[in-house]
């Protein structure tokens, strides 16, 4: 896979760039709706993607050659973690669709969902967390059938 065939992978959803809290007791990580500083929320891209390792010492570099246990921190949607187990891209996915707005429409963005950390105080972290589920499974749309 060449640089932009991996580069063209990801859907733009922005799910990564959430913060995650991981239960130490049993390892599960659960997304809260809070986003990294950097996440545009409108658009679901990085205001600096290309220089992001150096503004975000946290924010996560997956490559081809990237150890597969990594993957669990990613979405269940991301399509990097689908392709990492073998499973299809979604309707909604850009590779599929052909249109970038369908990760958008099909309520897989965060868009509508993500506040950044900018306008939180850090303590607060652990209030976006039940909001962003209850929001995530309610929200998700089908396929749109054809036209009639
Ligand atoms: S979750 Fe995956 S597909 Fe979505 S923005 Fe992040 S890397 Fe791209
Ligand atoms: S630095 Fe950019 S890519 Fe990394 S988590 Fe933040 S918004 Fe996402």
């Amino acid at each position: 896979m060449t640089k932009d065939e991996w580069e063209a992978l990801c859907d733009g959803c922005g799910r990564c760039c959430l913060h995650k809290v991981e239960d130490a007791d049993t390892g599960q990580v659960y997304y809260t709706s809070v986003a990294c500083r950097l996440l545009d929320i409108k658009t679901c891209r990085c205001r600096r993607y290309k220089e992001r390792f150096q503004c975000m010492s946290d924010c996560l570099m997956i490559t081809p050659d990237t150890n597969t246990d990594v993957f669990r921190c990613l979405p269940e949607t991301c399509a990097y973690r689908l392709v990492a187990e073998g499973r299809e891209l979604e309707w909604w996915h850009p590779l599929v669709s052909g249109d970038p707005m369908t990760v958008h429409q099909a309520v897989i963005s965060v868009r509508d969902i993500a506040i950044s950390e900018a306008d939180i105080h850090p303590d607060e972290l652990d209030e976006y967390l039940s909001t962003l589920i209850i929001e995530l499974c309610s929200s998700v749309k089908r396929k749109p059938g054809p036209k009639r």
